[in-house]
């Protein structure tokens, strides 16, 4: 049952005076339930719960928070239908879409519950003392992760699941032992609300201490400002928009103790289609690239925006067959009125540029929320020198850009921001002689594709999902996969300390039978 109040711990609350409703796009319709945005009482009540619960929950065990965050994924279960037709009523998505998104949101609370259960993710390093060394004697060392503290996680608008409430950055800051405060997404609040509810029932049958988990409701920047602002929160997890993602980045670094921000903002995720690559495989590519623009109204950070590729009869023909391709495909319905008014906008600042043309874009719309997707093409030369078409336009929209030869194609790559992803796609060995622009296109993404589409990020260890500014505001780290927990932890050296009083991660015995780095050997030995 959704109540539109916070949980300020395991208690629902609702003192705020401001309301708001979530929006059935679809529908075109406002949802009836009604949330009550937090209070500033209740922002200080959740970070001072989450305070206290930080000093128990950092020294709990790997089995304690892999059970917790087990129980977490079996709950979020049995919220069952329930919770599918609130996702569905509050963003437009497919059925199909929201058992996807719940099955990955699963598979991440149950891999970084595997993960410190096993608990080799410490990183334990042991060197020994040398007391007979001269000229000095080399003191016993011992370095593990320990967790930063209690840290704010905002919800994504184009994942209400995977990227939200439970999603990968609450899953890894509470695998990490870090209390988590949510500052819900506005867009997708009963969702939240729901998730919440699991999260706390799993919370009490695993007595896990009240406050590591609080969900606050909020619509517009006050809440999370507030909670940012907050002396006693550690850091921040954020995906959304640049202008988001830059605003709390710059808030929480004028703090008067700056806290990280891992911020996973925007990408266009450059494709290079290399020439004998378009020659042979023109009308499968333009067909597979279609799919990938369209594919969940293009709302995946991966969408490919821009395509390069060099000028000549095989990439004109290329644009016809993909503007074919994309005006086969029906329009669908984006997240909310908001972000549909954005496609929109972006797309006409687009076009106002001088040298972009448009090559399919439906003239009707053909039923309100739904987005019109849309190709465009520009010469190289113009893309080179206007930086406003390398703008991120969220939705089904991508751009083919002419280059005049790879000379061309290598100074745009140079020139363009820090993505996720970026493509090639190459026939047979000819990628080989393409050295240079595919170490430019390296220098600037987290994640290099071969012959593949970038939409589809598979959550596995060797996932990198980041990259250089803007794509994340930290490119040494990832928001996918089980090393998506190193954001929220610090190294920490013990000196010299008595074996009783290590914790076990860094005892002689090796109780818990992690791998660790023993004076040079990775080994599973004691001591
Ligand atoms: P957003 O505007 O960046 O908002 C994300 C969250 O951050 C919301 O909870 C929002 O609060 C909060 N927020 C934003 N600016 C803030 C500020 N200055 N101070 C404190 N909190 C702030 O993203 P969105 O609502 O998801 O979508 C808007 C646009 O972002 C889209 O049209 C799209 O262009 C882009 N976007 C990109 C990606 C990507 O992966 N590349 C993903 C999602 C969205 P309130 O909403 O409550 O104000």
């Amino acid at each position: 049952m959704i109540t539109g109040k916070s949980y300020i711990g395991n208690k629902l609350s609702g003192k705020g005076t401001k309301t708001y409703k979530t929006f059935n796009p679809q529908l075109n319709l406002e949802n009836e339930n009604v949330f009550i945005e937090a209070s500033a009482e209740e922002i200080n009540e959740a970070v001072k719960l989450a305070t206290i619960a930080f000093k128990k929950f950092r020294n709990i065990s790997g089995a304690q928070k892999a059970a917790f965050l087990n129980v977490i994924a079996d709950e979020i279960l049995a919220l069952g239908d329930d919770l599918i037709r609130v996702y569905c009523s509050e963003s437009g998505l497919s059925e199909d879409r929201a058992k996807g998104e719940r099955g990955r949101t699963i598979f991440q609370l149950k891999s970084f519950a595997n993960l410190v259960e096993e608990g080799s993710w410490v990183e334990a390093i042991i060197e020994t003392a040398q007391t007979n060394r001269t000229p000095i004697a080399k003191p016993d060392l011992r370095k593990m992760s320990i967790p930063l503290g209690p840290i704010v996680v905002f919800g994504a608008s184009n994942f209400p699941l995977a990227y939200s409430t439970a999603g990968g950055d609450t899953a890894s800051a509470l695998a990490a032992g870090c209390p988590v405060i949510v500052k819900s997404h506005p867009m997708h609040a009963g969702t939240g609300e729901l998730v919440a509810s699991a999260i706390l029932k799993a919370a009490k049958r695993t007595e896990i201490p009240n406050g590591v988990f609080s969900n606050l409701n909020s619509r517009g920047i006050e809440v999370g400002v507030k909670l940012v602002n907050h002396p006693d929160i550690k850091a921040v997890g954020f995906t959304g928009s640049i202008r988001g993602g830059r605003a709390l980045y710059d808030l929480a670094s004028q703090r008067e103790e700056p806290i990280p921000v891992f911020a996973e903002m925007g990408s266009i995720n450059p494709v290079i289609i290399l020439p004998e690559a378009l020659n042979r495989r023109e009308s499968n590519l333009a067909k597979t690239y279609a799919n990938s623009i369209t594919l969940g109204t293009g709302q995946f950070c991966t969408n490919p925006g821009l395509l390069l590729g060099i000028k000549g009869k095989n990439l004109s023909s290329f644009i016809q067959k993909l503007s074919g391709e994309i005006l086969k495909i029906k329009p669908s319905c984006m997240l909310h009125p908001n972000i549909i008014e954005a496609y929109e906008k972006k797309k006409l600042k687009a076009f106002s540029q001088s040298g972009l043309s448009m090559v399919a874009n439906l003239e009707k719309e053909e039923q309100s929320n739904y987005a019109r997707p849309t190709i465009t093409t520009v010469e190289g030369k113009t893309f080179l020198e206007n930086t406003t078409l390398h703008q991120e336009v969220f939705g089904p929209f991508s751009m083919v850009v002419q280059c005049e030869d790879v000379n061309q194609l290598e100074a745009i790559i140079l020139k363009l921001e820090g993505q996720l992803t970026g493509t090639i796609i190459s026939a047979n060995n000819e990628a080989v002689d393409y050295s240079s622009v595919i170490e430019a296109l390296k220098n600037k993404v987290g994640r290099i594709i071969f012959n593949g589409v970038p939409t589809g990020v598979e959550v596995c260890p060797a996932m990198v999902h980041g990259g250089p500014y803007p794509a994340s505001t930290d490119s040494r780290f990832t928001a996918v996969g089980v090393n998506a927990i190193k954001r929220w932890v610090r190294p920490f050296s013990y000196q010299d300390w008595p074996n009783n009083l290590l914790p076990n991660e860094l005892k002689n015995e090796n109780p818990l039978k992690i791998s660790r780095l023993i004076n040079g050997e990775q080994t599973l030995n004691k001591i």
